[in-house]
């Protein structure tokens, strides 16, 4: 399995999202050291609260004010903490019911080890010193010995100065890809500026990118074989919208094609022709990056169409 190809990648973005009426004074609530829930129709306070009942899915707005101490419903050790996690030391992932509500919040417990940590104990919140109106606002929870708080909350306007009304969590999955035995060899053939498909032994379709199966007969495929370079756009769209970190100007034509030998469409920036006058049965080659293993663009050849009918099973 030497052949294999994997590298690590990191697929990382910020993602924006509006609260909407209950998050807002949930996350709100927080920056002010307050902690809310909803009332549902049947009376159960849930906690973090949430805009419908999911059980009637009718609309919740009986906001209630429930104690910072609370109970551990379970828990799971963490012994190595990863970037960006609540605490940079080993915790306990835990969900924890707090006084006067309904449900369990997802959150995090500071303590020494795994034998400090049970189900049923009881629990207080630690405030982060800096609140801005995020989950984080609850820098952890931490083991409590004092009294519990009230079990019946308390009614709350939900109203506060300032409210927050949108938060951007950052996402981030960083792990290593392994691409597979098929698309490992498509990779390095790339290395060389070669494209290669491997052809399925029962529909003798070559698919390139191969996957290494035949998707519509669902047997492996292995005999490799080489496509390209030139082929055929059989459709395609006209970009009008800046992406950001693309240094290309808009309009530009993004299509597919169809390499010749290929029996899938593959799809790339088509250049060196007026983004109006690209068109189905066009004929491009690829012009490669430069120190890359990419094709950056393709571009017209100068032959005469391609017959609707030698790709219309590829559109
Ligand atoms: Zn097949």
């Amino acid at each position: 399995m030497s052949d294999v190809l994997s590298a690590p990648l990191v697929v990382e973005f910020p993602f924006t999202r509006s609260l909407g009426p209950v998050q807002s004074a949930f996350l709100t609530g927080l920056r002010e050291r307050t902690v809310l829930g909803v009332r549902t129709d049947d009376g159960t306070v849930l906690v973090p609260p949430v805009e419908y009942d999911p059980v009637t899915a009718n609309e919740l707005g009986d906001l209630v004010e429930v104690a910072p101490t609370g109970t551990v419903t379970t828990w799971a050790w963490n012994p190595s903490p990863r970037r960006d996690q609540p605490l940079d030391t080993p915790f306990a992932w835990v969900l924890v019911r707090l006084d006067g509500a309904g449900t369990a919040l997802l959150h995090v417990l500071d303590a020494p080890g795994p034998d400090a940590v049970r189900t049923g104990m009881r629990v207080r919140i630690r405030w982060a010193a800096t609140r801005t109106g995020a989950i984080t606002d609850i820098a952890c929870f931490e083991p409590y010995e004092g009294e519990p708080g009230p079990t019946e909350p308390a009614p709350h306007s939900g109203e506060f100065t300032d409210p927050v009304t949108g938060i951007v969590a950052p996402a981030c999955l960083d792990y290593v890809h392994t691409p597979g035995r098929a698309q490992s060899a498509y990779i390095k053939a790339l290395e060389e500026r070669r494209t290669v498909g491997e052809r399925c032994p029962a529909c003798r379709k070559v698919y390139v990118p191969p996957r290494g199966a035949c998707p519509t007969c669902g047997v492996a495929t292995a005999e490799q074989v080489e496509v390209g370079p030139r082929g055929t756009v059989t459709t395609f769209c006209i970009v009008n919208i800046k992406a950001k970190n693309l240094d290309i100007e808009v309009p530009y034509v993004y299509a597919h094609i169809a390499l010749d030998g290929a029996d899938l469409a593959l799809h790339g920036r088509i250049a060196g022709i007026p983004y109006d006058q690209v068109r189905m049965g066009l004929r491009v080659e690829p012009v490669w990056s430069e120190g890359a293993r990419h094709v950056d663009h393709y571009r017209p050849t100068g032959e005469p169409d391609a017959d609707y009918d030698t790709y219309k099973e590829l559109v």
